[in-house]
């Protein structure tokens, strides 16, 4: 039986935005000051934006942008959206100013990473730039008085049919009701449905569905990022060995010692993520980072978090050797569909960061995009956003919310997304994960997790079907049973029809 939950109604707004990461405080405080708007998260401090290592991604003049642009492209295997890549490294110079205007402190020289012709990536404190540029985001925002920040989850949006009107949010076990004229989704990836992933477990594609489930288009669900370096010393969420480590001359070796990528790829280890983590995949036996080529000095001047993790499990990378790595699940490409300015096809509803399916990382993320992108679709959103009008009230706002009390355990959902959607699929495998998350079995418990746990049996069982229906080769996406074809589309999911695919524009 369904838990009936009493909805109790807050103050209303006129902007929430959910998520606490780059993507929701790059909206924030680009909006005017006269604003009100709920900021609410179910974690505000763990989050992938705090976490990010390597750094960002940008040229600093306008006269530069044309290799960024193709690199992300090329990166992309072209299956980029064009014009929003050009909106995405055009805006790069100005998130710079913006981030050091706010006072962030980067580093003077800039690095070079896989997949990029030259050094255009920012960082701050060595390799934890997220956790640098992250603190002074929080503490501009906390300074805010116009910004209410609050620990809570999101349950459900609210919509009078073709506009958002708010969001319902679990707040200490309470459901509350957040009135807003403009509901900003920043909720990040679903890279957490995987048993090795490198984000925290909260990112499970939660704010993607409720946005699904009131009409939004969600696209290119297929291509997941997996890192090739992900620190395979502890359980997940594993530890990040940063991809500027390759960059700065770590090698990929495997239990011999023996470089290996070369035999897949003339870039070696600057090859792309996707290429690199499918060597890996196919390469008999483990693989291990070798940091020797950087030395005992630079490493710890430049990589400290990556010594430090290391050093947290037992492992001294010179004194024990190579690091042993594998490939782990690390950024959803794909999401709610999202246009120039983070809007979706809801009015009122926009979408940015790495729940946002953009179209700037094409089948494949370049490396160090992914902070920029929050950042220039958050600034663009803001600007979007403010000029929309006041909220039209909603004749009448739901008073209570039944909930379904039984999922499926987070565990049996993973395990089928391990073995159903891993860096190299095929058709019946496919078939027979789908097959069996229809037949997982549902257990009693809180109405809450079993509604993320519901929410999280419905992404993965549209995620199989987009690998499915993806048939070829392509990007961050590998079927090992591969027909040659036109990749120029992508696999659409709208609840109003079954999934389509839809020819790209540019
Ligand atoms: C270890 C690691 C290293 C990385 N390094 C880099 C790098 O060097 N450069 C780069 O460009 N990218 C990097 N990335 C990717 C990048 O960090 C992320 O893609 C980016 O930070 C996403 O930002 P975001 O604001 O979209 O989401 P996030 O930072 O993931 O924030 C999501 C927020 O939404 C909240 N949330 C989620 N669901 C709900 C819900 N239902 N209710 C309420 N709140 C919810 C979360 O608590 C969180 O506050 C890295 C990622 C990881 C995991």
């Amino acid at each position: 039986m369904n838990a009936v939950i009493p909805v109790s109604e807050e103050t209303g707004f006129d902007v929430v935005i959910v998520g606490a990461g780059i993507g929701a405080h790059s909206v924030a405080l680009s909006l005017p000051s006269t604003l009100r708007i709920a900021m609410i998260s179910q974690d505000a401090v763990q989050t992938s934006s705090h976490w990010a290592k390597g750094g960002i991604a940008a040229e600093s003049c306008l006269s530069e942008i044309d290799a960024h642009l193709e690199d992300t492209l090329a990166a992309g295997a072209r299956l980029n959206d064009r014009d929003q890549v050009h909106r995405l490294v055009s805006g790069a110079p100005e998130a710079i100013r913006f981030l050091v205007e706010l006072g962030v402190v980067f580093e003077p020289t800039l690095e070079r990473e896989g997949g990029h012709q030259s050094a255009r990536i920012w960082h701050a404190d060595g390799d934890a730039t997220g956790l640098a540029v992250m603190r002074v985001l929080g503490a501009r925002r906390a300074a805010s008085l116009n910004i209410t920040s609050t620990t809570a989850r999101l349950v459900q949006l609210v919509t009078d049919g073709d506009c958002v009107q708010g969001a319902l949010v679990e707040q200490q076990g309470s459901l509350v009701l957040l009135k807003a004229r403009s509901v900003v989704l920043a909720t990040g990836g679903a890279t957490g449905l995987w048993s090795d992933h490198t984000s925290p477990d909260g990112n499970i594609g939660t704010g993607m569905v409720a946005a699904y489930r009131v009409g939004a288009t969600l696209g290119d669900l297929e291509f997941t990022q997996f890192h090739p370096t992900a620190i395979a010393l502890t359980g997940s969420p594993l530890p990040l060995a940063t991809e500027a480590l390759r960059g700065a001359g770590a090698w990929i070796v495997d239990a011999e010692g023996k470089r290996f990528l070369f035999a897949s790829d003339p870039a070696g280890e600057l090859a792309t993520r996707d290429k690199v983590s499918l060597a890996m995949h196919r390469h008999q036996g483990m693989s291990f980072l070798d940091v020797e080529p950087i030395g005992p000095a630079a490493l710890a001047k430049r990589f400290p978090s990556f010594l430090e993790a290391c050093r947290r499990y037992g492992h001294d990378p010179f004194a024990n050797g190579p690091v042993p790595i594998r490939p782990a699940a690390h950024y959803s490409i794909g999401g709610i569909v999202a246009g120039p300015h983070g809007e979706t096809n809801i009015q009122g509803l926009y979408a940015v960061g790495e729940c946002a399916n953009s179209g700037v990382h094409g089948a494949n993320r370049l490396a160090s995009n992914s902070l920029l992108e929050g950042l220039v679709f958050g600034r663009r959103a803001a600007a979007h956003i403010k000029d929309r009008p006041t909220l039209r009230q909603r004749l009448r706002y739901p008073s209570t919310l039944a909930l379904s009390p039984r999922a499926p355990s987070r565990a049996a959902i993973s395990a089928i997304v391990d073995v159903g959607l891993g860096v190299e699929r095929d058709h019946p495998t496919l078939q027979r994960s789908q097959a069996a998350l229809e037949a997982l079995v549902s257990n009693e418990m809180n109405p809450y997790f079993a509604s993320e746990l519901q929410s999280a049996r419905e992404l993965v069982a549209m995620t199989i079907q987009a690998a499915t229906l993806r048939r070829g080769t392509i990007g961050s996406h590998t079927r090992s049973d591969a027909i040659t074809e036109n990749p120029n589309y992508r696999i659409e999911f709208n609840q109003s029809q079954p999934p389509r695919r839809v020819e790209r524009q540019s």
